[in-house]
């Protein structure tokens, strides 16, 4: 029998370690609840959850400016992981910033999450951040405690190409937009595809100081 490349082995190995740090979430926090955007991050997260066990809430928030695309990414990942409760949070009242306003994630994103947890009151949250994506996040560990929830965080080791070569493996409901340059994903208006030699983030809230939306980071992160 051939021994695979180490580069495969590598794989094999970084996939394993990450199943068992879900599976201890799992027995550490069975009320672990996860939130998605389903960015290439998201879905190989909830694959991998899944896979490790996972039957839990996996959250969605409609800001009501998703491209098309994550929606009917976000409906593929519903009809393949039934093990899981998908929820979407709609958004409620009339009186919402303009796209890209100084307030709009806050009041879009942050706060309705905000409120739902505070109603669920789990113990601990999945996140699909990786040390990869940008300085701010190069730091992360893989658990956190913001005081209100543990994060967990198993993919922040992987690297891009590590979660598109298992994204191709599993055939994964990938973002089509990801393909054509999307490498983050937000709300359409404030999104744009990422040109070569860019961060991934860079197409993120082009001409604003802002490189997170405040759900991870900030003196409002959940
Ligand atoms: S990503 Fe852009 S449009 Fe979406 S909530 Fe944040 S600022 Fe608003």
């Amino acid at each position: 029998m051939s021994t695979p490349a180490l580069d495969v082995l590598e794989k094999r190995v970084l996939e394993a370690k990450t199943l068992e740090t879900i599976r201890w979430a799992l027995e550490s926090y069975p009320d672990l609840m996860m939130t998605s955007g389903f960015n290439l991050n998201g879905t190989v997260l909830v694959d991998l959850a899944v896979r490790a066990g996972f039957r839990g809430e996996l959250v969605f928030i409609d800001t009501l400016s998703h491209f098309p695309e994550t929606l009917s990414t976000r409906d593929e990942i519903a009809a393949r992981y039934t093990e899981v409760t998908l929820t979407t949070l709609t958004l409620e009242g009339s009186d919402l910033p303009g796209c890209g306003a100084a307030n709009c994630c806050e009041v879009r994103k942050v706060l309705p999450l905000r409120k739902f947890l505070e109603a669920k009151q789990p113990s601990a949250l999945l996140s699909a951040r990786s040390r990869f994506q940008s300085e701010t996040r190069a730091i992360l560990n893989t658990v956190e405690d913001s005081g209100d929830y543990v994060k967990v965080n198993p993919l922040v080791e992987w690297s891009q190409e590590d979660l598109e070569a298992y994204a191709k493996k599993r055939d994964l409901p990938v973002n089509p937009l990801y393909w054509q340059g999307f490498l983050s994903i937000g709300c359409a208006p404030t999104t744009r595809a990422v040109r070569e030699g860019e961060d991934i983030r860079a197409g993120r809230w082009e001409g604003q100081s802002k490189t997170e939306c405040g759900l991870w980071w900030g003196d409002k992160a959940i």
